[in-house]
């Protein structure tokens, strides 16, 4: 598969000591490479844990057994200066006040389905709407808000293995579904995202991660000086409530160009309320491929992400208005961060000509995305 040896790289066994600050920034610990668990409340009656990967290098990603939610990454910027780049609680208590998605694992369909409603075969499924008349991220209670099951593995990465098994009906949505994803950090700093499903009924999926990037690692600046490179021709056009329209359109020349590394603010204001669009990428197989590159000129940090999917949403932070502040108190503005979520097209249960989000029983739903940071010398 192309593009996935880079996972194999600097796979080191050996055990490296770092010292850092905790997630609340109020202790310095030593760290070795690894994954411990803490609690970290409960919910739905039952107890829920934050665990934290450490690499080699002693990058840390802590990330919850509640919606799988990826509460931070902290990793050094040119000046060495550590920080968390992205949105994240240091409590359960922030996500239970529902927060949009912030870091979260979106299912059982990422994205809307417009008047959530559609057709297998025959039978036509309802499901419950929670943004206008639509379906929005999985529902009212999506993947994002239930506890996981949690194992984990420390062979040669650290690991964190969540599985769920969303019922029969739930949100709407038929079939059974077992699903499992797995997040592993390698020493290359790359956060591995492996997502599988089974079903014993015909029913769409469509997995995704909901993490917002900032990668100044400071929430007080805007994303807009960061530089987007997207391998992508063309995008998805969207109506008012943000349904695609069917159309595939190309990019070329307008303000969904960033075919070359462009700022993210260069053109946003010609996007009415921001950027929130799904792009089509130019690949066209289910192999492992660089899709995306972001570079903040200002910490020096670089993000590039991988994937298996056709499609990825790049969403601008247009609704995030200040409602929710972060754990050291800072407000979460509009454009104070970016997702490159990656995913099927939204809406494709309805709409034929895009690729198809069916799963029947028998076949696995299976696919790998990676978020790959880097620091310039
Ligand atoms: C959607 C936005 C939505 C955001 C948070 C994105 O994936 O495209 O429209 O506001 O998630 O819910």
């Amino acid at each position: 598969m192309k593009g996935i040896t880079l996972l194999g790289l600097g796979l080191a066994t050996i055990f490296a000591t770092s010292s850092c600050n905790n997630q609340s920034g109020e202790e310095k610990m030593d760290s070795k490479k690894g994954i411990t668990k803490a609690a970290f409340g409960n919910a739905d009656g039952k107890e829920v844990s934050l665990y934290t990967l450490t690499n080699a290098k002693g990058t840390q990603v802590k990330i919850s057994n509640y919606g799988g939610v990826v509460t931070s990454w902290v990793a050094p910027d040119k000046n060495k200066q550590k920080a968390s780049i992205v949105l994240g609680f240091d409590s359960l208590s922030g996500y239970l006040s529902k927060p949009p998605y912030f870091g979260a694992l979106i299912g059982r369909y990422g994205n809307r389905i417009a008047k959530g409603t559609f057709k297998i075969d025959t039978a036509t499924y309802t499901l419950a709407t929670n943004n206008g008349a639509n379906a929005l991220h999985g529902g009212n209670k999506g993947f994002d808000k239930v506890v996981w099951d949690a194992t984990t593995e420390n062979d040669t990465v650290p690991a964190l293995k969540l599985s769920y098994l969303s019922k029969d009906g739930e949100e709407g949505y038929p079939g059974n579904l077992q699903v499992n994803v797995e997040y592993t950090l390698t020493d290359d700093d790359e956060l591995k995202i492996e997502y599988k499903a089974t079903t014993d009924k015909a029913t769409v999926v469509n997995l995704t991660n909901h993490t917002y990037f900032n990668l100044t690692g400071d929430v007080s600046n805007t994303i807009l000086d960061h530089e987007l490179k997207v391998d992508a021709d063309h995008y998805t056009p969207v109506d008012s409530r943000l349904i695609p329209t069917g159309v595939i359109a190309p990019v070329k020349g307008g303000p969904f160009d960033f075919t070359k590394a462009t700022k993210i603010g260069l053109r946003i204001d010609s996007v009415t309320g921001g950027y929130d669009h799904n792009f089509v990428l130019n690949k066209n197989d289910t192999s492992l491929t660089k899709v995306a590159t972001v570079t903040d000129a200002k910490s020096g940090r670089t993000l590039e992400v991988f994937t298996m999917e056709p499609g990825m949403q790049f969403y601008t932070g247009n609704f995030l208005d200040g409602t929710f502040k972060t754990s050291d108190g800072k407000a979460i503005n509009k454009h104070t961060a970016f997702c490159l979520e990656t995913q099927h097209f939204p809406d494709s249960p309805n709409q034929p000509k895009f690729p198809g989000t069916l799963l029947v029983p028998g076949q696995q739903y299976h696919t790998i995305t990676v978020y790959k940071l880097s620091v310039s010398k």
